[in-house]
């Protein structure tokens, strides 16, 4: 948990975001602000700042599986994912986190 990151404070509850999906490795929430129909943002419950800073390998397979998984729930057959890393790539916020980002078909 890092005080002044918003996704740490969205994962702890502090804005009653509504998860579409969870478990014990990882949230998933709608983008705010979103590019797509279906716009997701999977994100470890661990804060690692970015891509660049990931050290635990199983992580990124629980996240890659949590897109999988919630891809399904939602009805998304087709859909993109995206990891910004840096700021210079587009990166506003400092927690890894998926995009996902699809048209829902389903549901
Ligand atoms: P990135 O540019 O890859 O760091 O993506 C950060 C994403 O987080 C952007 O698409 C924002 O729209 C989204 N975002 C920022 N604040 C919130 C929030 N409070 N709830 C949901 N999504 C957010
Ligand atoms: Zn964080």
């Amino acid at each position: 948990m890092s005080n002044d990151c918003i996704f740490c404070k969205i994962i702890n509850g502090d804005f009653g975001t509504e998860f579409v999906y969870e478990n014990e490795h990882l949230v998933v929430f709608k983008d705010i602000n979103p590019k797509a129909p279906v716009h997701l943002l999977v994100v470890p419950r661990v804060h690692v700042a970015s891509l660049n800073e990931l050290e635990d390998k199983n992580l990124m397979g629980e996240l890659l599986m949590g897109v999988k998984e919630v891809a399904k729930r939602t009805g998304l057959k087709s859909y993109r994912t995206q990891i910004n890393t840096g700021k210079e790539a587009g990166q506003e916020v400092f927690h890894l986190h998926i995009h996902v980002m699809g048209k829902q078909t389903s549901v």
